[in-house]
């Protein structure tokens, strides 16, 4: 897409930057992946755009991991069928399309073989923004020196069987672009915001708060608990203001009422802000979703987008926000006729 004409709206300064244009339905989003600048264009001038892709593709690039944490919810059955090369292959096409991001994970990542190869690959060859979550038990100095500068954002999930905190030091040292991953439960919530300061004076500045999805009951916050993560949520973000960035994952949908937000969203996205690929080839509209549909080319990736993303169906699983109340009772139980209603 031609953005000349979008370029006088900008400030002066910001003109040169390697932009890449993403038309949203009445607005233009602009992006620049070497410094993950996002600019929203939204008046008369844009009202007659569409979306013609998603921003984002969700890529499991192998099933496979090095860990065996009880919690993991992958499906030990998936095949991987991804190889670096049909994977950079994949993400030409993408990019072609009009995708701007592509967000990593797995299993873990840094299992595909070729893996720093096919960063460089990528990197070279496509505009696209490169970001992986990674249990961190892999990274090594040297890899983290070597891809300086190629990619968007390194996530590191905080569990207990990672050792997380070594590498939350290689990152600093190595002056990684990275974040956290942190699933808020009703056990972390009471330590979350001593355990946040500790992030913070460790040098994390990019916090997502994620909230779980899934059958136990143990897992979910009550309505009490979601509203007090509400409180802690606002009183950090006061406290560290333009020091570190606070995240919510879409699933929490609205539950967190009072927290400020960049964007007032009513959905979550799934199906046409990103999709998920899963590592054995199959389309999802999220991780979490039930409905998976398998695929051959990135055509059939396309078609399926464009029959779906405007449909906003939600998956059947306590925790996903286009359920009513998130499929969860006041105590934080799942709502089992809900989600049987979701699921057919
Ligand atoms: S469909 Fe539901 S579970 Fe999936 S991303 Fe949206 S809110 Fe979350």
């Amino acid at each position: 897409m031609d953005i000349a004409p979008y370029l006088p709206f900008l400030p002066p300064e910001l003109r040169p930057l390697a932009w890449r244009a993403h038309p949203l339905d009445g607005k233009l989003l602009l992006f620049e992946r070497d410094s993950g600048l996002n600019l929203l264009l939204e008046g008369e001038e844009t009202a007659h755009l569409t979306r013609t892709a998603p921003r984002t593709l969700l890529i499991a690039v192998t099933n496979v991991c090095n860990l065996t944490c009880h919690f993991c919810y992958r499906d030990l059955k998936l095949a991987s069928s991804w190889t670096a090369d049909t994977l950079l292959e994949f993400c030409r096409e993408a990019a072609e399309w009009g995708v701007l991001e592509v967000a990593f994970g797995g299993g873990e990542p840094m299992l595909l073989k070729g893996w720093e190869r096919f960063i460089h690959d990528l990197y070279a060859e496509t505009p696209l923004c490169i970001n992986f979550t990674t249990n961190g038990m892999l990274l090594t100095d040297a890899f983290l020196q070597n891809i300086a500068g190629k990619y968007g954002n390194i996530r590191v999930s905080l569990y207990d069987t990672n050792d997380w905190e070594h590498t939350i030091r290689r990152f600093a040292a190595n002056r990684a672009r990275f974040g956290v991953n942190w699933l808020i439960t009703p056990e972390e919530l009471p330590r979350l915001e001593v355990m946040f300061l500790n992030l913070l004076g460790m040098g994390v500045r990019d916090f997502l708060l994620l909230s779980y999805k899934g059958s136990d009951p143990a897992l979910h916050l009550s309505r009490a608990q979601v509203d007090q993560l509400a409180a802690l949520v606002n009183k950090l973000h006061a406290a560290v203001k333009d020091l570190a960035t606070l995240k919510l994952d879409v699933c929490w949908g609205d539950a967190l009422g009072g927290v400020p937000r960049l964007f007032d969203l009513s959905d979550c996205g799934a199906g046409d802000e990103f999709l998920s690929i899963t590592s054995d080839k199959q389309i999802k509209p999220c991780s979490f979703h039930h409905h998976a549909i398998p695929f051959n080319t990135l055509s059939d990736v396309r078609a399926y987008w464009e029959k779906q993303r405007t449909r906003r169906q939600a998956a059947a699983i306590a925790g996903c926000a286009r359920l009513p109340n998130r499929a969860l009772t006041e105590k934080g139980t799942p709502h089992d006729e809900t989600l049987h209603l979701a699921a057919v």
